[in-house]
């Protein structure tokens, strides 16, 4: 009561009812609620568009591979898998939304076809698990926060970049890194602890050595460093060490059946 009388004061409206004082307070908590649920809605179905937006460019703009369409779909005993690939010379390979995963043609001249299945199921693991969903989730809460920056005239939106992007280097480092970790496991679960740390150790050489040809500033450089101290991949080392320590479970060439009877046996 001493609150409300305190604030009519404030506002000067003596003559009000006391219902309509309580009609003041409950309007400006509710204000700030309904807005901050409004902005991470906008902020998520935003998100969500710029997904679903990619996804359908890059398939207007790949080929889909058939031979490994059945082969993804043949390991993960399922039948809407599709395998896309993308034409460009930097080995990669990518996941959005649905089934779908992107590779390039960069990726057949430096991988066997056992390692190009095995980041077939590193990409498959993120769609199934809903990684792309989850970190615009994760990330949504320091976009809304961050939202008033843009109303800073001339710099707003330089100051919002960075600060999102510094923001979310925690998130990046523990969790995203943590489904990266995750991913390399689950193909060493279906029999590809071999090729997926050799397809991982080719990739990043690739990398490496692509920087290094380019022959950047010293400052670019450090901005390559600094990328990848804060990039949600973690170093190779740490890959390696962790596919090292995952137990392959279905076998190759074997039923999920049979496999099961194998370790049984053990
Ligand atoms: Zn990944």
């Amino acid at each position: 009561m001493k609150n409300i009388d305190s604030y009519l004061e404030y506002l000067n409206v003596e003559d009000k009812s006391l219902d309509e004082q309580t009609d003041y307070f409950l309007e400006d908590g509710a204000e700030i609620a309904i807005g901050m649920t409004i902005a991470s809605l906008i902020v998520f179905i935003t998100g969500f568009f710029i997904m679903l937006t990619s996804l359908l460019i890059f398939k207007s703009t790949s080929k889909i591979d058939v031979k490994l369409s059945k082969k993804i779909n043949e390991i993960l005993k399922d039948s809407d898998w599709k395998v896309y690939v993308f034409k460009h010379d930097t080995p990669n390979a990518f996941c959005i939304i649905s089934k779908t995963i992107f590779i390039t043609t960069g990726l057949f001249k430096i991988l066997t076809k056992r390692e190009i299945e095995s980041v077939l199921l590193h990409e498959a693991y993120h769609i199934k698990k809903f990684h792309g969903t989850k970190k615009i989730l994760m990330k949504n809460p320091i976009i809304v926060l961050c939202l008033p920056l843009l109303l800073i005239p001339g710099v707003g939106i330089l100051i919002f970049l960075i600060l999102t992007t510094l923001l979310k280097i925690p998130l990046d480092i523990t969790i995203g890194r943590k489904m990266e970790l995750n991913a390399d496991s689950y193909a060493v679960k279906y029999g590809y602890k071999k090729e997926i740390a050799s397809a991982l150790t080719k990739l990043i050489n690739k990398y490496k050595k692509n920087i290094a040809e380019k022959n950047h500033g010293k400052l670019l450089q450090v901005i390559v460093k600094i990328n990848e101290m804060i990039d949600e991949h973690p170093s190779l080392k740490k890959r390696i060490t962790n596919i090292l320590k995952k137990k392959e479970i279905y076998k190759p060439g074997l039923t999920l059946q049979k496999t099961k009877s194998l370790f049984l046996k053990k």
